[in-house]
């Protein structure tokens, strides 16, 4: 099967709907909003899915090339932007894969992730939904504290080809002060939703001083979650076997966004076992972008 219909399937609408669940389930913020960020974006309270955009002086809009905007499964017809989501294309500052087989999830914190927290005895990657990150601060620093790398999934994840400049500015802008106001740490990494991802988004988030991580295995754990299932635990954990029996190492892409998905984690752990490294040390390379002290008066 062609890696482009791979892909698709997971962008189609089954991908959104458990998603747009969790979404609901969830309660409203809870990180209190800085005054910082009163002053300099003149709001008092975290935004909601569609968050507005305030400019930035280190965003040149002149150097952002233009592609087109593009919906989800629908792909350029030239592979000139490097789509990973359409071509699998990679940039030369992505993370696409690690020396180790190892674990990494998208979409929290959740009420779910604390359990997997409780389970885990190594280190993994957290690719955090900014509109989470505020709802469950205490779980967010939980993971801080037992050394996991948190790094930014966005705001609310949207599909980033189909935003206009600013919008995807204010996908990345959000998330960051999500963090920031909530563990005075700013992302060098994000992961982008669906994997969409062209050279017109990394051109933005490298203004940030971010870098993309994508992934090598796919576990679809979200698919235990579609109405009906589409995968079965006793699956996920088969593919599981699989990628460690290669051999080789990996990311693995997962969710902690479900109760589903973060037991069939806990299993996955015991199956690569506990020798995994972060996005970070995948590459040597450095955690955050900046780590703020008690003390910045920030
Ligand atoms: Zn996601």
């Amino acid at each position: 099967m062609p890696i482009v219909c791979v892909l698709g399937a997971a962008i189609d609408k089954s991908d959104t709907e458990p998603l747009l669940m969790a979404y609901n389930a969830s309660m409203s913020a809870t990180t209190p909003f800085p005054s910082w960020l009163t002053a300099f974006t003149g709001i008092n309270q975290w935004p909601g899915p569609d968050p507005p955009y305030i400019p930035l002086d280190f965003i040149d809009f002149s150097k952002i090339p233009n592609h087109g905007l593009r919906g989800m499964g629908v792909c350029p017809t030239t592979r000139d932007s490097c789509s990973f989501d359409c071509y699998k294309c990679v940039s030369y500052d992505d993370v696409y894969t690690c020396p180790k087989l190892s674990q990494s999830f998208d979409d929290g914190p959740s009420a779910f992730t604390d359990r997997l927290l409780d389970n885990l005895n190594h280190k993994v990657t957290f690719f955090t939904l900014g509109m989470n990150v505020v709802r469950y601060p205490e779980t967010y620093l939980k993971a801080v504290q037992k050394g996991h790398l948190m790094g930014t999934h966005t705001w609310s994840h949207k599909f980033l080809p189909s935003l206009t400049n600013e919008q995807v500015v204010a996908q990345f802008e959000w998330s960051i002060w999500a963090m920031n106001a909530t563990a005075g740490h700013l992302p060098k990494w994000y992961r982008p939703p669906y994997g969409a991802i062209d050279d017109r988004i990394r051109v933005i988030a490298r203004m940030f001083g971010m870098q993309a991580v994508v992934w090598d295995y796919d576990l679809f754990d979200w698919r235990m979650e579609t109405v009906p299932p589409t995968k079965t635990k006793q699956q996920v954990l088969e593919d599981a076997r699989r990628f460690k029996a290669q051999g080789r190492g990996g990311f693995t892409l997962e969710h902690d966004a479900y109760a589903s998905t973060v037991d069939a984690a806990i299993e996955v752990s015991k199956i690569y076992g506990p020798d995994q490294l972060t996005a970070a040390q995948c590459v040597d390379s450095f955690d955050y972008i900046k780590q703020y002290q008690e003390d910045d008066g920030k």
